[in-house]
């Protein structure tokens, strides 16, 4: 957070008049350098119908509306953002719902306010998490021409993926989701996956793994866990049976880890190992549920309101309408600095005197619903998981956070686990036989 009043300029241009308010002549003194932001231009609307989609039932929050975001909504959006911004690297991100919803001619207008509303020194990144299934050459060109970094979701091979993310007739859509990944690919258009953890993919994760590196072509990889907590007043940590258990969430990432330490660090970049690999370095995560606080990553919704975070668009957590209030300042408000730093200060007792608090930081706080051995509510339900995970990734951490500081890259450590001895002790200090820890992972090597 800067503490230096920054003076905003509003840059000369040749955008239509917009409504909205102009930038307040001074950078709040509680506005974060940069920020995030999750736009929805259809809001909730998607082609799809995943089960486990936690976003679907925000529908009802604007009942009767058409869930369209308009051009002069959009245009001041994006002039807010690029204003709001002290970084050079602003990132314009779209998200669902399913974004493509809206049509190219939409995202073509996007980029045309982009380059309108743009300050000297700023370099844009625009990204896109989409489903994929409407993509078609004309998506897959213009993605491609304007430099789009697209998120494509896709959990695991076909009978994984399929489990639950189905469309509106309950067909599966995994032949779909990579005819659209094809056309990224065929147009060179760079993309990332995101693959949620859930009940009916949980217990395959190398599957899983080798699917989305090899199958899917994917270098970066984004591994999001589903918990559907149920409300019930008779069991408060219910949560529903999609949902990925606390220790298969572990599991999962352990195998995982196992496998991309044998073949793939430095070569495919997994979001979780590298913002735990942070930690043990001693620099930010980058990634918030890992972070001390947060409150660095709104959502927009299509018809301006802005909301504390993409998991809590909920009417106690709207901050405010970006056509009333400048998004930079709803962003610095009280009520959303105090929702970032409830993060740390809402952390049980159970949580401050664990030993992989250092990377685990409680998670995130809508995960937090059961009650800690000592009595306090608020632990994390991936509680169980994080610790076997961290436990498990700690010694591979140390001995990468080290070569790192000697000036030698983290993939040295393939070579190191790949001379070890079965029958000696692992090298990643665990004290067990290199054959019983990491010297286990497996199998076969990528495929180039
Ligand atoms: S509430 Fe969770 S997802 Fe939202 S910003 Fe905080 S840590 Fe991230
Ligand atoms: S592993 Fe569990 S106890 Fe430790 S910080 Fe994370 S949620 Fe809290």
């Amino acid at each position: 957070m800067t503490t230096t009043p920054v003076t905003f300029r509003r840059s000369k241009t040749d955008a239509p008049a917009v409504d909205g308010l102009s930038m307040p002549g001074q950078r709040p003194l509680t506005a974060p350098p940069s920020f995030h932001v999750m736009a929805k231009p259809t809001g909730a609307i998607c082609n799809l119908d995943c089960a486990y989609c936690f976003y679907l039932s925000k529908e009802t929050l604007y009942p009767g509306d058409r869930f369209r975001m308009s051009i002069e909504l959009m245009e001041t959006y994006v002039r807010q953002l690029m204003e709001s911004q002290a970084a050079p690297e602003v990132t314009v991100a779209w998200q669902g719902g399913e974004p493509t919803l809206m049509g190219l001619s939409f995202f073509r207008q996007v980029v045309k306010a982009t380059k309108r509303h743009r300050r000297p020194g700023q370099q844009v990144t625009h990204t896109i998490q989409t489903n994929a299934t409407l993509l078609n050459e004309d998506w897959a060109s213009f993605l491609a021409e304007e430099n789009f970094l697209v998120g494509v979701s896709i959990d695991g091979p076909p009978e994984l993926h399929d489990a639950y993310r189905v469309d509106k007739h309950g067909r599966e859509t995994s032949a779909r989701v990579i005819a659209g990944l094809d056309l990224l690919r065929q147009h060179n258009v760079e993309y990332n996956v995101l693959c949620s953890v859930h009940a009916a993919n949980a217990d395959h994760p190398i599957d899983v793994y080798r699917y989305l590196r090899d199958a899917c072509g994917a270098s970066f990889i984004q591994l999001i866990p589903i918990v559907e907590r149920l409300s019930s007043n008779r069991a408060p940590g219910a949560v529903t049976d999609r949902s990925v258990t606390s220790d298969g969430w572990g599991r999962f990432l352990s195998a995982v880890l196992d496998e991309w330490l044998v073949h793939d660090v430095g070569s495919v970049f997994v979001q979780t190992f590298d913002a735990s690999l942070a930690a043990w370095l001693g620099v930010p995560p980058g990634l918030c549920v890992f972070s001390e606080t947060c409150g660095d990553a709104v959502a927009l919704e299509h018809n301006g309101d802005v909301y504390s975070c993409d998991h809590f668009v909920e009417p106690e957590h709207l901050l405010g309408n970006i056509m009333d209030t400048h998004l930079l300042e709803l962003v610095a408000s009280e009520k959303q600095r105090a929702f970032g730093a409830a993060k740390r200060d809402r952390l049980p007792k159970y949580c401050r005197d664990c030993d992989v608090r250092f990377v685990c930081q409680g998670e995130c706080p809508k995960n937090r619903f059961l009650v800690s051995p000592d009595g306090e509510p608020g632990l994390n339900y991936l509680c169980e998981g994080y610790k076997q995970f961290f436990h498990h990734a700690d010694g591979p951490m140390r001995l990468m956070a080290r070569l790192l500081q000697a000036g030698r890259p983290a993939a040295d450590i393939m070579a190191i686990f790949a001379r070890a001895p079965r029958n000696s002790p692992c090298p990643c200090g665990s004290g067990l036989k290199a054959k019983r820890c990491h010297g286990r992972a497996t199998s076969a090597p990528a495929t180039p």
